[in-house]
């Protein structure tokens, strides 16, 4: 009763008060942002911080018609912090913003900003704003508070993190990857994955700021920030103005880590590096897509974020594009997709506050030889990789970019290697014969189909015959980043393609990808064993495309393609008498070559996916030979990248049995369902329970900085 009456007078105070007494100044947001502390929740729904953590304080206040704003205040505790006059001057780490703000505020609007705050003292702290108009009008916003967690302390610390992300992986992705590696008797599972025996469990709700659906931007970026972003946006609070590089930021915990102790940090993830979730570990943006200046970020702020490691798909932000126009169609020079409406160029106010580089619209600008310029080694193939780190010592700082864009996914990556050995008879659904054999690009440049063999597997088409697996450049990482290392570091890995296919409905590629990741999760694993002061967690951001394992493949291949062709599409045939439900799913029996890998992913008794966040698509139960197209990759337009199928629903159109799905688009969706966290190492008895994924950055602070009991 008293919530009820609570919530009516706060849409009062939101939406009835400016409408009718239209006369003093609007404050309509207030950043950290917090809920009201009197509403009446039965838990504090607060920004938190670290202790010395550093965020921006921001408002935007909305004038009378006919007035101006002319002071901003901002107090803290009762005492006021700065205020800030249209007339100026103000502190350089402050600023009064009234042009480029988003539509619909009222005319003169101000987005008013104090950048770099940070508080040492622990417990709930009260932000005030208050704001003045032309007319002497004042509004005062007394509801925000903050709070800076309060840290038990102890001897034992985390010196290192590694946070292995497996991007969308839900529980059913990973049961289903234990199924194909070890194998069930008599119901019990013959073995683990690495990941199921890290002996503490959690299970994180993965909520964003602004919807229980997140994606992986906020999917990251609130266990390594302790704070709820908006999806799409990183690092940051939202705003009201249209610049994506100017939000609000909060600082990252390797940003933080390495500030106060000088921690390093490493990036590996099978992702173009600009994505989501390697960028929501160093980049602040309100835009996910803008990748010439995230990518510019990592090297120009790597004071700021002690980046020595970053490996994984993307070269195409890296390459100078001296025309500055972007052809997905035809095969440009070089790949280059730079351009000057991705890029950056930061607010002398958050320059001054964070010590963070200006920036500039380059996309002519050479990041690889600007990386190597400033001492770090370049690796643009597997084996450059492995030769870096078979000399004396490894470099100190690694960049590795082993494709255009999204790396290839195990399965065509695993394909490509067996095509390339004798073990070519192994291939997955004749896979090396699947590709054309001949990459869209004529131009020779370093790596693009050097040393490539005649096999016309999914790798040569797209030109990268010679990509890392994960675990190969986890095993790198952990490398560079071990010697030097008295400061400890954090290590980020992503198995990003367990999303990508799951959003593809592209079942027996992510299963590939999840023991593909379990593999790198067990080098993690073998590191920490060595090295007990370091932490090990592994989770997901969220789950992806509801999957759900629902059975198992009751007849073998060749009928499933004798069916395929006499009864195309008829459920009668393709559902009703070859889908293995309870008993009749059995256990499913792989074989596991010593690549680690099925040495036939079509068995009969394969393991069977539905899906309950899935868009249109034709099921065959078969490993479809070519991936689905990647939009993110430069040459799609061109053959044989063209010729791939263009979505789900483009996909077995001809044969396979129609699945309509519940949303829209030709993509699954993610879902808002909780997922597994595991732990193992130093301060993993933090992690037992079930929690909030902005839990998961305190956690990793009481770790590494109170510490635990041993
Ligand atoms: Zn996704």
């Amino acid at each position: 009763m008293s919530r009820f009456l609570v919530s009516l007078s706060l849409l009062a105070h939101l939406f009835l008060l400016p409408s009718t007494a239209y006369s003093d100044p609007l404050i309509s947001r207030v950043t950290p942002p917090s809920k009201p502390y009197h509403q009446g929740q039965s838990e504090p729904v607060t920004a938190r911080f670290l202790t010395d953590q550093r965020f921006d304080l921001q408002t935007t206040v909305q004038p009378d018609k006919g007035t101006t704003i002319t002071r901003v205040q901002f107090i803290i505790d009762g005492k006021e912090l700065v205020s800030i006059s249209s007339e100026g001057p103000h502190p350089n780490n402050t600023s009064f913003v009234t042009s480029g703000l988003v539509d619909g505020l009222r005319p003169n609007s101000v987005v008013a900003s104090y950048r770099a705050y940070s508080q040492k003292k622990e417990g709930i702290h009260k932000l005030i704003i208050k704001a003045e108009q032309s007319d002497g009008k004042v509004t005062a916003d007394e509801w925000h508070v903050f709070e800076i967690v309060n840290l038990q302390h102890s001897s034992a610390k985390a010196k290192n993190v590694i946070i292995f992300l497996g991007d969308g992986m839900g529980a059913t992705h990973r049961t289903a990857a234990r199924i194909v590696a070890q194998g069930y008797e008599q119901g019990k599972a013959n073995g683990r994955l690495a990941m199921d025996t890290f002996p503490i469990t959690g299970l994180v709700m993965t909520a964003s700021l602004n919807s229980i659906v997140t994606d992986s931007s906020p999917g990251m970026s609130n266990y390594v920030t302790g704070n709820k972003a908006n999806n799409n946006e990183e690092g940051v609070f939202p705003d009201d103005t249209k610049d994506a590089f100017d939000n609000p930021r909060v600082e990252y915990l390797s940003e933080y880590l390495h500030r106060i102790k000088g921690t390093s940090l490493g990036l590996v993830t099978t992702a173009d590096v600009f994505d989501a979730t390697p960028a929501a570990n160093a980049v602040h943006t309100s835009d996910r897509g803008k990748g010439s200046g995230i990518v510019d970020q990592y090297l120009d702020d790597q004071k700021l974020t002690g980046l020595r490691v970053l490996m994984g798909g993307g070269r195409k932000w890296f390459l100078p594009n001296a025309s500055g126009k972007i052809e997905k169609s035809q095969p440009v020079m070089n790949g280059s997709q730079r351009t000057a409406s991705s890029d950056y160029v930061l607010p002398d106010d958050l320059v001054a506050g964070w010590g963070a580089a200006k920036g500039a619209k380059d996309p002519e600008r050479n990041l690889i030889e600007d990386f190597r310029s400033t001492g770090w080694k370049y690796a643009p193939t597997n084996t450059v990789m492995r030769n870096l780190i078979a000399e004396n010592k490894p470099p100190h700082q690694l960049l590795g970019l082993f494709s255009f864009s999204n790396m290839n996914v195990a399965f065509d990556k695993i394909n490509g290697r067996r095509c390339a050995s004798e073990a070519s008879a192994s291939a997955f659904a004749n896979g090396c014969n699947a590709g054309a054999g001949k990459g869209p690009f004529g131009d020779g440049t370093e790596t693009i189909l050097s040393g490539a063999s005649p096999a016309g597997s999914v790798v040569h088409d797209f030109g990268f015959p010679d990509q890392p697996m994960l675990d190969e450049m986890t095993d790198v990482a952990l490398k560079v980043l071990d010697q030097d290392n008295e400061k400890g570091f954090v290590l980020m890995v992503e198995g990003a393609s367990i999303d990508k296919q799951s959003h593809l409905m592209d079942t027996d590629r992510w299963i590939l990808e999840v023991l593909e990741f379990d593999r790198a999760v067990a080098v993690g694993q073998r590191y920490a064993q060595v090295h007990p002061d370091t932490l090990v967690i592994v989770t997901a951001d969220h789950e992806c495309s509801g999957a759900s394992l629902i059975g198992s493949l009751k007849v073998n291949r060749d009928t499933v393609t004798k069916n395929l062709a006499s009864d195309p599409g008829k459920a009668t045939v393709l559902r009703d008498k070859q889908v293995g439900v309870y008993e009749g799913a059995s256990f499913p029996r792989y074989r596991i070559l010593a690549d680690g890998y099925p040495a036939d992913t079509d068995i009969q008794g394969k393991v069977l996916i539905g899906y309950g966040a899935n868009a249109d698509r034709y099921e065959t139960w078969l490993s479809n030979p070519r991936p689905t197209s990647d939009s993110q990759q430069p040459f799609i337009g061109v053959e044989p990248l063209s010729t791939y199928p263009a979505h789900p629903a483009a996909r077995n159109a001809e044969n396979g049995l129609f699945i309509a799905g519940q949303v829209p688009g030709d993509n699954a969706v993610h879902t808002g369902t909780d997922v597994p966290l595991g732990a193992m190492g130093r301060g993993a008895s933090l992690f037992s329970g079930f929690f909030d994924n902005t839990d998961v950055f305190f956690k990793i602070g009481q770790a590494m900085l109170g510490g635990v009991r041993e």
